[in-house]
């Protein structure tokens, strides 16, 4: 099946199963902003623990906060976000459609790639083992010409970028003769900067009422909280503060459904170290998070770095970690090593001084920082792109099924009675209630089994428990695996031991220790 109609499939899945909704769908919707439904608000909060848990619980020297949404202006004057954080946009005249213009240069790049890989695709399966695809990079005149090309365009880009260029911008969309996607021409304006954060006001007009910024980031709420966290919990660096919370960001090109929202969640994390150690606390966190990623089984083929060429200003490296979506590898997470750049600038604006006195060194100094940020809503598209699957069962029949880790599924296990009479439905009852507290269970009575596997599979339920006539007499359940389709029978006093086993994090965590 093409990639494009494995999205538009997972996307009615989502909403048909009750994960995502559009945000107001009554009123026609609300463009890019999407609300959580029974299942997802249970896979997005299974997330939310794992990051929780493995970031504050795992590490002995990072803590949480929970800031709030509202914040000083000057914060973002501070910060820079009110002067530069903006999108490069280019809008095609012809179908009056609005893109960012760094977006349409880089999906040009990544064509270039496609080629090239399709080119290596080919080969290796003409040479089956003996490929040797290095030598074939080197020597293949297609690929050279292709590459060639690739990194010409990649640098004149990124010189683009980086000077802040916005007419060469345009020139190289016109050089590459990048169409719309919607009209086909080449018919483009200038390229113009659009500042992403959402304004309201605080207080009322009439005493003077303040223009207030809806946060396009939580990382700032930990910054103005250093030394509050720092002085309270007695905090020695290297230490981080870890917090999860929404942001806004009033996003242009808002396609792909959550992958770019206007309102979204986000889960970050500030580690402060001492000048002169970010960069080896970067590639601490580089590896832990990628680490966290993998434990969830999706396949590491899946997950790949992508290093920054242009550094934000207050940066000195930067990744993005990215999965493999239906509609290519993109970015989930990134990994930025901040300097001490937000520190001295709020020392600076607000005229306090924002230092730490290293013990140790016998000396004060503004720590540096690393910073891991990962978006909770691409989290949860990648983890059910990548758990999202059609199979064929049997002839012609057909089930999806969600091949969800079991920590993140959003019903851990489905309970059963086989009938709706002689007892079954209460002992089906007795064995949920024992494990309600728990975990998150369901009971279905209603249709045939076949019927009610399938509703589980559907929402990547990892076990399901059946109780029939031969329970009532000794006691034991049929256990049904939802990726294997097998069917056991167990003891009832089984059931919680192997279910308990399978989802709760603690097996995760032993592969990030
Ligand atoms: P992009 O280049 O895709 O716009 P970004 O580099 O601006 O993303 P960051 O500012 O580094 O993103 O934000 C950290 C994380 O927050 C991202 O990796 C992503 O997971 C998430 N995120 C950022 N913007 C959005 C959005 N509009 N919708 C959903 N998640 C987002």
């Amino acid at each position: 099946m093409a990639q494009e109609d494995v999205f538009k499939k997972l996307v009615a899945h989502c909403k048909e199963y009750g994960f995502v909704f559009p945000s107001s769908e009554i009123y026609d919707g609300l463009g890019a902003v999407y609300d959580y439904g029974q299942n997802g608000v249970e896979l997005k909060n299974n997330i939310k623990k794992y990051w929780w848990d493995a970031m504050v619980k795992l590490n002995d020297n990072v803590v949480g906060l929970d800031s709030a949404i509202f914040m000083h202006p000057t914060i973002w004057k501070a910060s820079g976000h009110v002067d530069a954080f903006n999108d490069p946009l280019i809008d095609n005249k012809d179908s009056k459609k609005r893109y960012r213009a760094d977006v349409l240069i880089e999906e040009q790049i990544a064509k270039f790639d496609d080629k090239i890989n399709k080119e290596i695709a080919k080969a290796q399966k003409k040479f089956g083992d003996a490929f040797d695809e290095a030598k074939f990079r080197e020597t293949n005149p297609n690929v050279l010409r292709e590459q060639a090309k690739r990194d010409a365009l990649h640098e004149r880009y990124s010189k683009a970028m980086n000077a802040n260029d916005l007419n060469e911008l345009r020139q190289i969309i016109i050089d590459e003769e990048i169409v719309c996607p919607i009209s086909g021409t080449k018919n483009w304006t200038e390229v113009r900067q659009f500042n992403l954060m959402f304004t309201t006001e605080m207080g009322s007009t009439a005493d003077g009422s303040m223009k207030i910024y809806l946060r396009p980031e939580t990382a700032q709420g930990i910054f103005v909280n250093f030394l509050n966290v720092q002085k309270t919990g007695r905090m020695k660096i290297p230490f981080g503060i870890a917090q999860i919370g929404k942001a806004f960001r009033n996003e242009i090109v808002a396609r792909q459904f959550i992958f770019r929202m206007r309102e979204f969640e986000q889960m970050e994390m500030q580690f402060f170290v001492r000048p002169g150690e970010e960069m080896k606390w970067f590639e601490y966190w580089k590896a832990f998070r990628m680490k966290w990623h993998q434990a969830l089984g999706m396949g590491a083929e899946n997950y790949r770095f992508h290093d920054h060429d242009k550094l934000a200003h207050y940066a000195n490296a930067a990744t993005d970690i990215e999965f493999r979506m239906p509609f290519g590898f993109k970015e989930v997470e990134g990994i930025h090593s901040r300097t001490n750049f937000d520190l001295s600038q709020h020392a600076k604006y607000s005229g306090k001084k924002i230092e730490y006195f290293d013990p140790e060194l016998n000396q004060s100094y503004t720590p540096y920082v690393i910073e891991t940020s990962i978006g909770v809503d691409r989290m949860f598209l990648s983890i059910l792109a990548g758990a999202y699957c059609e199979e064929q069962v049997g002839e012609g029949d057909m089930r999806v099924v969600l091949r969800l880790p079991a920590v993140l599924a959003p019903v851990k296990v489905a309970v059963m009675p086989l009938v709706k009479k002689d007892g079954l439905p209460e002992k089906a009852r007795e064995i949920l209630n024992s494990m309600k507290l728990e975990f998150n269970c369901q009971y279905d009575e209603k249709d045939s089994i076949g019927k009610r596997y399938r509703r589980q599979d559907a929402i990547g339920t990892p076990f399901c428990i059946t109780v029939d006539h031969q329970t009532l007499e000794d006691n034991t359940v049929t256990i049904r695996y939802r990726d294997t389709m097998e069917q056991e029978r167990i003891k009832v006093d089984d059931v919680y031991g192997i279910i308990s086993k399978n989802v709760n994090n603690h097996e995760l965590f032993k592969k990030l220790l």
